[in-house]
């Protein structure tokens, strides 16, 4: 056996290693199926799984999203409020699916969505109280459609630092107003503001730095004029062809930011 070959399990051949996703299970670091099989393995236990039950399926799929992204919205905002109570996707799932009156809306929703093959019919989770995390009694299911429009709609605020000082504040009725403006005041390019969320700092040119906060963001008055700063890098090796996390380095830095008069926020 040459090391930069091997014999895929599902197709029998004898395949150049590259042909083989990463994989940190097997013992020489490459899947058992080829790409090209993975692919088509992937796309059969995709469909087996939503045609066996679409709602259980779309709810596992939303549980994983929502489990990446509260890890994600930790790293992005440097705040830590938008956790996940839930240590992975099998207990979020098995959780709300066990409670009656969701699982009954997401059903019905599933449905809707499996008739229309719409997108913005598709059930999405909605965290009621969107200060707080994903946990139990904070999640409903809203049709993505309505989930999208509450989120844009929240008022919102927009603090303009310029140096280490906050210089002015601009209020906006909905974030997506807010948003546009910060496009077009600043030549930011809207697609790059996709994911700016609450408590976002937006580096602007000449030093100016923007705060988004929702009205209802409660700002401390504070002696120190400091904030942290969390950095989470990350490496990740994506599949070219199936899009499939292969690998991932994670590393995080931390720094105290100083200068930003946090009293001056409260007005
Ligand atoms: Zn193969």
């Amino acid at each position: 056996m040459k090391a930069n070959t091997k014999r895929c399990s599902r197709c029998k051949k004898q395949l150049s290693i590259e042909c083989f996703n990463f994989s940190v299970k097997s013992k020489d670091g490459r899947g058992n199926y080829c790409k090209e099989c993975n692919v088509e393995y992937q796309k059969i236990a995709q469909k087996r799984s939503y045609d066996k039950n679409p709602a259980l399926h779309l709810l596992k799929k939303s549980c994983q999203a929502a489990l990446r992204r509260s890890q994600l919205d930790y790293i992005r905002d440097g705040y830590a409020n938008v956790t996940c109570d839930f240590k992975n996707v099998k207990e979020f799932f098995t959780d709300l699916w066990n409670d009656d009156r969701f699982r009954s809306e997401w059903i019905e929703q599933s449905n809707i969505y499996h008739m229309s093959r719409d997108l913005r019919d598709r059930p999405t989770l909605d965290r009621i109280d969107s200060k707080c995390r994903y946990e139990k009694g904070n999640i409903r299911m809203l049709p993505h459609w309505e989930n999208v429009t509450e989120g844009a709609q929240k008022e919102c605020q927009v603090y303009v630092i310029k140096d280490t000082r906050i210089d002015h504040r601009i209020d906006y009725s909905a974030m997506g107003e807010a948003k546009n403006a910060i496009a077009a005041i600043y030549g930011i390019p809207k697609n790059a503001l996709n994911c700016v969320d609450r408590g976002t700092m937006v580096e602007a040119d000449n030093g100016v730095r923007l705060l988004l906060e929702t009205k209802d963001g409660q700002q401390k008055v504070t002696d120190e004029s400091k904030h942290l700063m969390v950095m989470n890098r990350y490496e990740i090796v994506y599949d070219i062809d199936t899009g499939v996390e292969v690998a991932r380095k994670h590393q995080q830095v931390q720094s105290e930011v100083s200068g930003i008069e946090v009293s001056t926020l409260v007005l």
